[in-house]
């Protein structure tokens, strides 16, 4: 394909909608390009990791642990978001830590930027229902938040209005790819694990609850030197404890291990949480690169690209890989951090 080529519209089908094929669909949809979405389970995302996702919008918090480059395209990708996408949450977020780790709160405020240090006073008009229970924390008031399951059905009818097709049910295969179709985008996530030899899943659980007592505004990180645990709220007292973050592509149900360590962070950051109703415990596996960086791939002249190896990162570069592609299929783009070439 001559990258320098102007962009006209074209026929593409997108394998997988999780968070990346949705979005992929959405831009080139908006684009101009005929998008067909393939997805082999027949119910919208009971496949997808996707649908695990704490879904922040955190690219400052993720400095703690993640590459600069995720940083720095986080927040292109933010900025993305909020042009695009109305059911973005912006209440920032908030780190606290318990009185004996205080040391973990000192790390990160260190390792990361676009916070303030607040006191008690400032984190009970916050958060009144933390209100007496730490006496510092880092409010990170530029990032923000979704509901993960509404923001998953939102982008697909964001691509659907702007012409996109769905296929749910059906499984895609390399060897049926048609020849009327101009490019076809892979992102299939651990489901391409036969094709991308150097993917891997990284295990991740979480527990869904619905708490009547305790209501946060905004997702709240309680750091530990042992393990790592945000809880997001969702819409009608829903909370969402996450995560762990296992070398294992193990997609079992949770542990009992695992389920003790996040109820007990709960429990710590609030104990009103010991009331709450237990909805779902859930495992699902992370697609990732060993630099625990995506990549948009592009193959055979630019027939067919893979977007993959969202890791963590999955709802936070979404946008940033569907631009990627965007500039790779209407050309010039032909250098990125996030692109290669096979
Ligand atoms: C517990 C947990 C918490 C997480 N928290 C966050 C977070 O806070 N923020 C964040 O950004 N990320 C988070 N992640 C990671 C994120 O969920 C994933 O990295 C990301 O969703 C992967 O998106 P994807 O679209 O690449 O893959 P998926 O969501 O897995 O989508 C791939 C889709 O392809 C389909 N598919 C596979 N093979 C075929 C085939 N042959 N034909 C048709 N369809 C096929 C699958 O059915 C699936 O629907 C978390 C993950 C877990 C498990």
């Amino acid at each position: 394909m001559d990258l320098a080529v102007a962009e006209s519209s074209k026929k593409i089908v997108i394998v997988g909608a999780g968070i990346f094929g949705l979005w992929q669909a959405y831009l080139l949809a908006k684009t101009g390009h005929q998008i067909l979405v393939i997805e082999q389970s027949p119910e919208p995302f009971a496949d997808a990791a996707s649908q695990y996702a704490g879904a922040m919008i955190a690219p400052f918090c993720e400095a703690e642990s993640a590459e600069p480059i995720v940083c720095e395209l986080g927040f292109e990708a933010a900025a993305l978001w909020r042009e695009h996408y109305p059911g973005l949450i912006e209440n920032g977020s908030l780190v606290v830590a318990g009185a004996r780790d205080q040391g973990e709160l000192k790390r990160f405020a260190r390792l990361t930027e676009g916070h303030e240090i607040v006191g008690a006073e400032d984190i009970a008009e916050l958060e009144p229902d933390l209100a007496g229970r730490f006496q510092t924390a880092l409010f990170y008031k530029d990032e923000g938040h979704m509901i993960t399951p509404r923001a998953l059905i939102d982008l697909k009818k964001m691509a659907e209005t702007n012409g996109a097709q769905f296929i749910f049910g059906k499984q895609w295969s390399s060897e049926e790819v048609k020849a009327d179709t101009d490019i076809t985008i892979d992102c299939r996530g651990v489901g391409a694990r036969s094709e991308l030899s150097q993917l891997r899943g990284v295990r991740g659980e979480r527990i869904l609850i619905r708490s009547q007592d305790v209501e946060l505004k905004r997702p709240i990180r309680l750091l530990h030197p042992r393990h790592s645990f945000y809880a997001v709220p969702w819409d009608d007292g829903r909370v969402l404890l996450g995560a762990t973050l296992i070398e294992s592509e193990d997609e079992t149900p949770m542990t009992v291990r695992s389920a003790l360590e996040l109820l007990g962070m709960a429990y710590a950051l609030h104990p009103g949480f010991s009331e709450a109703e237990i909805l779902e415990l859930s495992a699902g596996v992370r697609p990732s690169y060993p630099d625990n960086i995506p990549r948009v791939t592009v193959c055979e002249s630019g027939r067919r690209i893979f977007v993959n190896g969202a890791y963590r990162h999955g709802f936070l570069l979404a946008p940033m890989l569907a631009a990627v592609t965007r500039g790779v299929i209407g050309g010039p783009l032909v250098e990125h951090p996030l692109l290669h070439f096979q």
